[in-house]
């Protein structure tokens, strides 16, 4: 084990589905399998590139996150290929956690095997339904049965960390609808859910129908009512709910989301990733062709000056992702880490605070955490916008 380097992240974006799901705001695009496999060669150059940064070079990597997109689109071999340049051209801790999105419809026994013995020792499956309507009104490509059948597999191929995501407040789905997933959900017995309220995003074909009323969506009290009662179901269950959309078996906390959420280090490669290391932030461009020429010519997006973290910002940003999870915000953390209190950093807190906390959406503990309570989850953004 290689000693006093920093630990960072590493997320790779991989930028195809099969096909592209009626609500995806995600950065992926249907291919073909040339297209893929370029794709897949482009990423393993900037791979080697960006590991070749000074700034790489003398950090340790803990956590990997291969999501998109459809990760578990790649073969066996190319998945190999991945984690193998990985390997070589990173500082990797023994135990790194090396997580790999996966798609139901995409998962097969081989490329189970396969994975894990690549060295992904962490699965987080997208079922996002029980339900074979809402599924088909999603436009995903697999039923439930599927989501189930992937989910054991993963087991017997020995996967021992899974997650699996979610989704409520979606077309076609009632509380009951809701109520079952969940149910399935932990009876299936993952050690991570994940669960998300649909989001309508803009250019996508949902957004065409909530526009045009016909995409008979669930109010926003019942969308409350679903997230309430997820977070009801999954403590019962024995699931710490450490991060608004996010809980876990004691023990199986994503390693590497909490990286975004505790403001560590990460790097990032794919096409529209986006890093954050040393203070700066760098974002790979969005286009792929924009992408592949970057890589080409041996220009990958770099720290630049300009995008170096200004100590407001970072103050914001502290704020705003500590508030996501159940830890809050450490007030002694931010005094310790910006040399001033959280209340002379924003003056105007303090009674907003107090207004939350009136309303019981906020806790202050006697350790000076503050954190919102899970009403206050619901109106996070809100108070979010107040550290920006
Ligand atoms: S599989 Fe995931 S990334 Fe791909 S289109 Fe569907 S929601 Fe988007």
């Amino acid at each position: 084990m290689i000693t006093n380097k920093k630990n960072i992240g590493l997320y790779i974006h991989i930028p195809f589905c099969e096909r592209k799901c009626d609500y995806c705001g995600f950065l992926s695009f249907p291919m073909k399998e040339t297209e893929r496999s370029t794709c897949i060669d482009f990423l393993l150059k900037e791979l080697k590139q960006r590991g070749n940064k000074p700034y790489i070079q003398d950090k340790i990597v803990d956590t990997v996150f291969i999501g998109g997109g459809t990760p578990s689109l790649l073969s066996g071999s190319q998945m190999d290929q991945l984690l193998t340049t990985i390997k070589e051209s990173y500082n990797l801790a023994e135990d790194t956690e090396i997580t790999c999105e996966a798609n139901p419809n995409s998962l097969t026994n081989d490329k189970l095997k396969d994975y894990k013995s690549s060295g992904i020792n962490r699965l987080s499956i997208g079922i996002q339904s029980f339900n074979d309507e809402v599924l088909k009104a999603l436009g995903r490509l697999h039923n439930s049965e599927q989501g189930i059948t992937a989910f054991k597999e993963a087991r017997r191929a020995g996967f021992n960390n899974i997650n699996i995501d979610i989704m409520f407040a979606l077309p076609n789905q009632d509380m009951s609808l809701w109520k079952d997933t969940l149910n399935q959900a932990v009876s299936l017995g993952p050690e991570h859910i994940s669960f998300y309220g649909l989001q309508i995003e803009e250019n996508t074909p949902f957004y065409e129908r909530y526009k045009n009323d016909n995409l008979n969506c669930v109010d926003d009290k019942e969308a409350d009512r679903m997230y309430l009662t997820a977070c009801e179901a999954l403590k019962i269950n024995g699931f710490e709910h450490y991060e608004i959309s996010n809980a876990a078996k004691p023990g199986y906390r994503c390693r590497h989301n909490l990286k975004y959420w505790d403001m560590s280090y990460f790097a990032a490669v794919g096409p529209g990733a986006s890093g954050y290391i040393d203070g700066f932030r760098y974002e790979n461009p969005s286009v792929i062709k924009t992408w592949k020429d970057k890589i080409k010519n041996g220009h990958i997006a770099d720290l630049n000056i300009k995008d170096k973290e200004n100590i407001k910002d970072a103050m914001s940003v502290f704020c705003f992702t500590s508030l996501r999870t159940s830890d809050g915000i450490d007030t002694k953390e931010f005094e310790k880490k910006f040399g001033l209190s959280i209340f002379k950093a924003f003056p105007n807190i303090e009674n907003i605070i107090y207004n939350y906390v009136n309303n019981g959406l906020i806790n202050i503990s006697s350790d000076g955490h503050i954190t919102l309570t899970e009403e206050g989850f619901l109106k996070s953004n809100d108070f979010m916008c107040e550290f920006v």
